[in-house]
């Protein structure tokens, strides 16, 4: 497998941060994520450098370095433009809390900044100077194996950090891998710790397992483990397998994962999304409904006026995967929506100051009302959407109470 790393294709400004290094008489790798992705013949999202090398010794040694992180040994060495991640080797000591180590320790090598790491496929080290690859804990054989395994004691590592259970359940979930039976033992055993986790880093982990094509498996696997017991009960029981059938993205697949709860939008909340896809996933559940197949078209229109377009054929999408999608009204609805007919009154020929010259009066809410009732003329008959053809409707109209 290391072949794949010898043939990898490095971006030049981390190569050379890793030589720049190496040449001052530091030790420096690419470890974490962008290994364990480059050995799987992936393209890593971004590629991590640690050192032996001090954050004061990386300030002095590149010209421009950003103090990212630096309490906790990490800088962002800016190299020809692009951004690389050069981290202290280190590790972590006296978890008090289960959440953050109350101390970062320095290290000469990079045993033990492996060590400290969560499983074993992301505890590997590559140095593609001289092409050696560090793996004190058979990361390369689990990646064969597809499993996701704790590096050394799986109970210690997760009292030590409670996010870490829900980053193997995640691993598992985007790679399709299996999670190692005393890892996932480990689990239910330490939810008293996960418990304690910041809802943030929650939120992170759950939105990638959430989006990927295998969100079901996942989604069982929080359930087996007593992970969403924890963090979403409410979700417990959902129907997992329609979450995986729609479109991987954040919205639909919380509107099918949550498609029975009305509270919704405060449970989108206190997982941490914005609120824009809270609004949105409520939006998409109050419309749950959709057009029976003997609807006109008056009704397709009438229905798009109401939905928001934006949101029509994801509702489509969330009700195919709910497997109660009415036969072929997405079609016509698609076909109504190319024709591009008048769906909001700001779409009426007529503006707010030519209904008020027609009207004969100035502003005043028998105008909005006017526009609401040209509306559904054009609903009904996009074709009156014209000055004489409103001007025409219009004079059949008298404002309420008049
Ligand atoms: P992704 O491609 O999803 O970003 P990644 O492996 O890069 O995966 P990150 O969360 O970016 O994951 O973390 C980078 C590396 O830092 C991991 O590969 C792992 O070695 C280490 N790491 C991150 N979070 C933890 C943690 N909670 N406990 C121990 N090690 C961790
Ligand atoms: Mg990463």
């Amino acid at each position: 497998m290391t072949i794949r790393l010898i043939e990898a294709d490095i971006p030049p400004a981390v190569l050379e941060v890793v030589k720049g290094l190496q040449d001052a008489g530091h030790r420096a790798f690419l470890v974490g994520g962008c290994v364990r992705d480059l050995l799987r013949a992936q393209v890593p999202k971004d590629f991590d450098v640690a050192t032996s090398a001090r954050p004061d010794a990386l300030q002095k040694l590149f010209r421009r370095v950003i103090p990212t992180g630096i309490e906790h040994g990490t800088v962002t060495v800016v190299q020809r433009g692009a951004h690389v991640e050069v981290t202290t080797f280190r590790a972590e000591a006296d978890y008090v809390d289960g959440r953050r180590p109350s101390r970062v320790d320095f290290h000469e090598d990079i045993d033990a900044d492996l060590a400290r790491r969560d499983f074993t496929m992301n505890a590997m080290a590559w140095d593609p100077v001289s092409h050696l690859l560090v793996d004190p804990f058979g990361g390369q054989e689990d990646l064969k194996a597809r499993v996701v395994r704790c590096v050394r004691d799986p109970l210690e590592r997760f009292f030590e950090d409670g996010l870490r259970p829900l980053r193997a359940v995640r691993f598992a979930t985007v790679l399709d891998f299996t999670v190692d039976p005393a890892t996932e033992a480990a689990i239910g055993a330490t939810l008293s710790v996960f418990r304690k986790v910041a809802p943030e880093r929650v939120h992170q982990e759950f939105v990638k397992l959430l989006v990927a094509p295998h969100a079901p498996m996942g989604l069982e696997l929080l359930a087996r483990t007593g992970l969403l017991e924890e963090f979403l009960p409410e979700a417990l029981g959902s129907d997992y397998a329609a979450v995986g059938k729609a479109p991987k993205e954040e919205v639909p697949r919380l509107a099918v994962l949550l498609s029975h709860r009305l509270d919704a939008r405060e449970l989108v909340l206190r997982l941490r999304f914005p609120n824009r896809v809270a609004e949105d996933v409520a939006h998409l559940l109050e419309h749950q409904e959709l057009p029976a197949p003997t609807t006109d078209d008056a009704g397709l229109r009438r229905w798009l006026s109401r939905v928001e377009e934006r949101h029509a054929l994801t509702l489509f999408e969330v009700a195919r995967a709910r497997g109660l999608e009415p036969a072929g009204v997405r079609a016509r609805v698609e076909a109504v929506l190319a024709s591009r007919p008048p769906l909001t009154t700001k779409a009426l020929a007529l503006d707010g100051k030519a209904l008020m010259a027609a009207l004969g009066v100035g502003p005043s809410p028998v105008v909005g009302q006017a526009s609401r009732y040209l509306l559904d003329v054009v609903l009904e008959d996009p074709s009156k959407n014209t000055p004489e053809g409103l001007a025409a409707a219009l004079k059949a109209w008298k404002p309420a109470g008049a």
